[in-house]
C-alpha cells in the first residue's frame, strides 16, 4: 500500500495541533534536564502534574490553550526537584521547637541561648533540644557544671549537632543513676573524671540512651509539628523527594511507628509536599530476626508518597570522639581504631538477611574499617542470594581505604555522600586531621575519586546534622571550601566535583538512591512535574556564589509547594 505513509501524516498533523492543552508552561529557562545526555532546553510543559513537552517555544505552541498558565522565567534555571539521599525530617523538626543551639559559634551563645530557653520553656518537666558544635567546648566535652548553674531543678538533656553526644545536667544524671560505678554500655561511652571517675556530663553515643530512656515520650502531635516545620524549610528549599535515614531512633522517639505515623498524617492531611522513602532504624543490639518486625512496618506505613522500602545500620560512631572504626590506630590514640559495632559475621547476617527481604540497606559508616566492612558485607549477601535489585548505599564515607574506592562500581553499591562536611571546618581542622594524620587526611570525603572510579553518586545534607539547603552542599562539593568567607584553602581539591556531576547527585543520584529514578529526577516526558526554579542559572554564576541562589518556586507533580513572594504567578 503507497498510500500508507501519506495517510499517516495527514492524520499525525491535526492530531498533534489538537493536543489537549497544558496547565502550566515554564517558557524562555535555561532548563537543565539531566537526562542522560544532559541536554538543555528552553521550555517545560506541565499537564495533569507530569511533564507533557520539553523543547524549544516554537515546538510548546501546540501545549497553550486559553487556561494555560504560562510564566515567563527570563533565562532562570529550572532543575529537576532536589532529593536529599539522608536526612531526618521529622527528629530535626522537633528538635526546632525544643531548645535549638544550632550553628552557635561559641560557647558563650550556647549559654545565652540556654538561659532564654529555660525562662521561655520554664513549664516544661524538662529542658531539651540540640545542636551544639562540638569544637565549640574544649575537648567537644561540656561540663554538667556549666548546665547546672544554668538549669539547677530539673533534668536537661542537649543533644551534639552530630547526634553522636549529649550534654547532660547533674538532675539527669542522678535520674539516670549514673554514678562513677556505672559501667560504659556497648557501644558508648560516659566522658569521666580522671580521678574521681564521675560522669562529667558528656556522653558519646548508645550511653546517652541511659538518660534518653527517662525523656517523656515525644508525643504525636509534636512530630507532626516538627515535620511541618520540616516540610517547610525543604519546599523552600527545593527539595521534592527525601531519604528520611533513620526512622525509629534519635529525638522523634517511640520507634519507628511514631516517625512514620507522623508521615502518613501528614499525607492524609494534604500537607505532604514531598516523597518520602524511609529507612527503617534497626537496633544494634540484635539480629536478623528483627527483620520479620521490618517487613510488617513496611507494609503497614507504605502509601501513593510514603514509601519505607530501606533499612539503616549504623555501623559505627564518628571520628571526633574517636568512636568511628579505622584499619588502623588513631594517630593521637596509639593502641586505639575505635570498635564497629558489630562483629563482621553480625553484620554479614544482617544486612543479608535485610536483602533476603528485599530491603535497600542504608548503612552508616565514617571510618575506613567501617565502611570495609559494610562494602564486605554487601559483597557476601551478594553471592549468597538471588534478590537483586536493590539500592544499597553506605553514609558518610568520612575516610575510605584508596583499595575500597573502585568496589563501590563493582558491587553496585551507592556511595551517599554529606559534600558540605568536604571541607577543612573546626571540626576537621581541630578534631580530625590530628587523629588521622596526613596520608589518611588525603581520603577524607573522596567524592572525586569515588565519581571518576564510575560509582553511582548520592547526595543529602543529613539535617540538623548540618544545612538542609541543598545549594550548600553543592557549593562545597564544588570548591572543598567552606561557603562564607573561605577562611582555609580547599580541603583536598583533588577531591572536588564539577558543578553537573554535584547537580546530579542531588537529582537522578538520590532518585534513584530512593527507587524513583523512573517517575522523577530528571526532566523528561512522562516522569512527574517535580520541577524547581531557580534564582539564575548555576552554570553562569561563580561557586563561590551558587550557595547565595534561592529557589523562586517548587513544583511536587505539577502543584506549587513554595512560592517566593518575587515571582509573578
Ligand atoms: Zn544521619
Amino acid at each position: 500500500m503507497t498510500l500508507a505513509p501519506a495517510l499517516l501524516f495527514s492524520l499525525a498533523a491535526p492530531l498533534l495541533a489538537a493536543q489537549t492543552p497544558a496547565d502550566l508552561v515554564l517558557s524562555g529557562g535555561a532548563v537543565y534536564t539531566v537526562d542522560a545526555a544532559r541536554s538543555w532546553a528552553q521550555v517545560v510543559a506541565v499537564r495533569a502534574g507530569r511533564i507533557a513537552y520539553v523543547g524549544t517555544e516554537g515546538g510548546v505552541k501546540a501545549f497553550i490553550g486559553p487556561k494555560t498558565r504560562v510564566l515567563k522565567l527570563d533565562g532562570r534555571m529550572v532543575l529537576p526537584g532536589f532529593q536529599d539521599a539522608h536526612i531526618h525530617p521529622v527528629s530535626g523538626g522537633v528538635e526546632l521547637g525544643q531548645c535549638n543551639v544550632n550553628d552557635l559559634p561559641t560557647a558563650d551563645a550556647v549559654f545565652a541561648k540556654v538561659r532564654e530557653c529555660a525562662k521561655t520553656m520554664a513549664a516544661k518537666p524538662w529542658l531539651l533540644g540540640g545542636g551544639w558544635l562540638l569544637p565549640v567546648f574544649p575537648g567537644g566535652n561540656p561540663k554538667k557544671e556549666l548546665l547546672d548553674a544554668i538549669v539547677p531543678d530539673k533534668p536537661a538533656m542537649l543533644s551534639a549537632a552530630d547526634g553522636h553526644s549529649s550534654w547532660v545536667n547533674s538532675k539527669a544524671l542522678e535520674l539516670a543513676g549514673i554514678t562513677k560505678d556505672t559501667p560504659d554500655p556497648k557501644d558508648g561511652r560516659i566522658e569521666r573524671d580522671p580521678v574521681t571517675k564521675e560522669a562529667t556530663g558528656t556522653l558519646r553515643e548508645s550511653a546517652s540512651d541511659l538518660v534518653a530512656k527517662y525523656v517523656p515520650d515525644t508525643t504525636a502531635a509534636e512530630r507532626l509539628d516538627g515535620l511541618r516545620r520540616a516540610l517547610a524549610l525543604l519546599a523552600k528549599s527545593g527539595v521534592t523527594a527525601v531519604q528520611e535515614a533513620s526512622a525509629g531512633s534519635g529525638a522523634e522517639g517511640s520507634g519507628a511507628s511514631g516517625t512514620m505515623q507522623a508521615y502518613i498524617d501528614a499525607e492524609k492531611s494534604g500537607q505532604l509536599t514531598l516523597r518520602v522513602v524511609a529507612a527503617l532504624g534497626t537496633d544494634n543490639g540484635r539480629g536478623p530476626e528483627q527483620v520479620d518486625e521490618l517487613v510488617k512496618l513496611r507494609s503497614r506505613y507504605s502509601t501513593a508518597h510514603v514509601k519505607p522500602i530501606a533499612a539503616k545500620i549504623f555501623a559505627d560512631g564518628v571520628i571526633e570522639p574517636r568512636t568511628a572504626a579505622m584499619l588502623t590506630d588513631y594517630t593521637d590514640r596509639p593502641g586505639w581504631r575505635g570498635e564497629p559495632n558489630f562483629t563482621e559475621a553480625a553484620l554479614n547476617a544482617l544486612v543479608l538477611r535485610l536483602a533476603e527481604a528485599d530491603f535497600n540497606v542504608h548503612i552508616h559508616a565514617i571510618g575506613d574499617r567501617a565502611v570495609r566492612m559494610s562494602l564486605d558485607a554487601f559483597e557476601a549477601a551478594q553471592s549468597k542470594t538471588s534478590v537483586r535489585g536493590q539500592r544499597h548505599q553506605i553514609a558518610h564515607l568520612e575516610v575510605i581505604d584508596p583499595a575500597d574506592i573502585p568496589r563501590f562500581r563493582k558491587l553496585g553499591v551507592i556511595a551517599n555522600f554529606q559534600a558540605l562536611w568536604a571541607y577543612a571546618d573546626d571540626y576537621i581542622v581541630d578534631m580530625t586531621w590530628g587523629g588521622l594524620g596526613a596520608e589518611r587526611s588525603r581520603w577524607i570525603y573522596p567524592i572525586g575519586s569515588v565519581v571518576r572510579a564510575g560509582g553511582v553518586l548520592a547526595l543529602g545534607s543529613d539535617w540538623s546534622v548540618s544545612s538542609l539547603n541543598p545549594l550548600d552542599a553543592i557549593q562545597v562539593a564544588v570548591t572543598r571550601q567552606g561557603i562564607e568567607e573561605p577562611k582555609r584553602a580547599a580541603m583536598v581539591p583533588e577531591e572536588a566535583i564539577d558543578l553537573a556531576t554535584a547537580l546530579a547527585g542531588y537529582t537522578i543520584g538520590s532518585a534513584y538512591a530512593n527507587n524513583l529514578e523512573k517517575e522523577t529526577g530528571s526532566i523528561e516526558v512522562g516522569k512527574a512535574a517535580d520541577l524547581i526554579v531557580l534564582s539564575k542559572n548555576l552554570f553562569d554564576v561563580k561557586a563561590s556564589e551558587i550557595a547565595k541562589q534561592t529557589v523562586l518556586l517548587t513544583l511536587l507533580e505539577g502543584q506549587p509547594v513554595y512560592r517566593a513572594p518575587e515571582l509573578a504567578w
